[in-house]
């Protein structure tokens, strides 16, 4: 008995397994664009009056450097955003090693299903809080994404350059937050689910920049989480 309860066990396993993955999407509904993006001026106070103040502190260079501006974005529904520097980079979801589909070329997981991913599929399991990778603004927040399902975009200020984050397939009446809503790295936007057009629950984490191109996202934050 005690044998048999084992394999059957063990026979039910690769049944559970099942690879969550998504098909074919659509852009992003803003169209991010280059002369949409405007960095604020410098600031006309700061003057160095001679070479010769500036030398004594010509080996601590940091001492006389003000706060970043914020990068002012033009977003389609809200206006001129501030998107205020960011350093804290963080996993959106728990157990960020479990994934199913990477970035790039990939066998169409299904019939329809595109054959170059332009995201990173995670697997945290069903209902697990999603979050966002860092400080930023929330841009859009809608249960209506089409393929994207329940899709939560939001803009960040790495280093002066305006990144977008985006979270897909979430839950049906998970959304935690709304567009023009500020959000800090880690603070939770929805649950992992599999609306939209999705073979079961997973993130889709799709990341770009200010010309929409989609890049490695599980990539870039291996490099930058700490
Ligand atoms: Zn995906």
């Amino acid at each position: 008995m005690t044998f048999a309860g084992g394999m059957m066990i063990a026979t039910s396993v690769p049944a559970l397994a099942v690879t969550a993955t998504d098909v074919e999407h659509r852009a992003s509904v803003y169209a991010p664009a280059e002369d949409s993006l405007s960095l604020a001026a410098p600031q006309p106070g700061i003057h160095v009056a001679s070479e010769a103040e500036l030398a004594p502190h010509a080996d601590e260079g940091y001492a006389v450097e003000a706060a970043p501006p914020p990068i002012v974005s033009q977003v389609a529904g809200l206006g001129s955003v501030a998107v205020i520097e960011s350093d804290l980079i963080v996993w959106p979801v728990i157990n960020p090693e479990n994934r199913a589909s990477g970035f790039g070329p990939r066998e169409a997981p299904c019939s329809g299903c595109s054959t170059y991913h332009d995201g990173v599929d995670f697997n945290p399991g069903n209902g697990t809080p999603v979050m966002s990778i860092a400080d930023g603004v929330v841009v859009l927040a809608t249960e209506n994404g089409g393929g994207l399902g329940v899709n939560v975009e939001v803009q960040h200020n790495i280093g002066g350059e305006l990144i977008t984050s985006s979270y897909a397939h979430m839950q049906y009446g998970s959304l935690a937050v709304t567009e023009g809503q500020h959000v800090s790295a880690g603070q939770q936007l929805g649950l992992v689910g599999s609306t939209g057009q999705s073979t079961g629950p997973h993130l889709h984490l799709e990341m770009f920049g200010v010309d929409g191109v989609r890049f490695d996202g599980f990539a870039w934050l291996s490099a930058r989480v700490g």
